[in-house]
């Protein structure tokens, strides 16, 4: 098997080419965590390679750069799992389950936040940022989906973008339950996976048919 063949078989972004004819590889770190067992392995496939150690990237991922091509498999094989377990990428931070201004706990959402999203195709990729609260440092308003708390429950946003033609997301919902939150981002998405084109992200989609159209589809006649 070929090197792109082996590549391919991989999880979308588990393996990416460097420029210098060396590969970065993704260790899978669903939310944002690794356990011992996988810094060790890590840890171990760096020493082992002599690779010149990690770099964590904006998405609160690990990347382990300028792995040579003879390596390859072996370190895939050696940190285990690869890539992202789900399509859409959720981001979340610490909320209160650790944070002193967490208001919701944002990692318990940001898991079942994931789960809904496994239901959907959509025309593009999906970015998710769950925060704890209005802090956002989990960049919920520049994410196609966002989620913060506040005392009273949840706000929800969507259409939001970074890169190099930035977004601020619109709000959908304030201080609603979880339950809510996941009920209103699910009848967002049917409404772009039904009307967005291909590849065409949520800040862009939503610049074309107006966040109005959005609310129209999410809350019918109840706002
Ligand atoms: S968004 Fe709020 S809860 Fe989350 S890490 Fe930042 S300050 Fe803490």
């Amino acid at each position: 098997m070929s090197i792109e063949e082996y590549i391919e078989g991989l999880p979308k972004g588990a393996v990416r080419a460097r420029k210098d004819g060396t590969y970065t590889v993704v260790p899978r770190m669903r939310l944002g965590q690794m356990d011992a067992a996988l810094l060790h392995a890590v840890s171990r496939a760096v020493e082992k390679y002599g690779l010149p150690g990690v770099r964590l990237a904006a998405s609160q991922r690990m990347m382990i750069d300028n792995v040579p091509e003879v390596a390859l498999r072996e370190v895939v094989e050696a940190v285990g799992l690869v890539g992202d377990c789900f399509a859409h990428k959720v981001q979340p931070c610490l909320g209160s389950a650790g944070c002193k201004l967490g208001q919701q706990d944002s990692m318990g959402a940001a898991d079942r936040l994931e789960r809904v999203l496994a239901g959907f195709t959509l025309p593009a990729k999906l970015k998710t940022g769950v925060s704890g609260c209005p802090m956002c440092c989990a960049e919920s308003m520049v994410r196609d989906v966002g989620l913060f708390g506040r005392k009273h429950g949840w706000t929800v946003s969507f259409g939001g973008n970074g890169g190099k033609r930035v977004r601020k997301a619109d709000i959908l919902a304030e201080d609603v339950t979880e339950g809510e939150a996941f009920e209103i981002i699910s009848r967002a998405l049917a409404f772009y996976a039904e009307h967005g084109k291909v590849k065409e992200r949520t800040a862009r989609f939503v610049e074309r048919v107006g966040i109005e159209a959005v609310k129209d589809a999410v809350f019918g006649g109840e706002r």
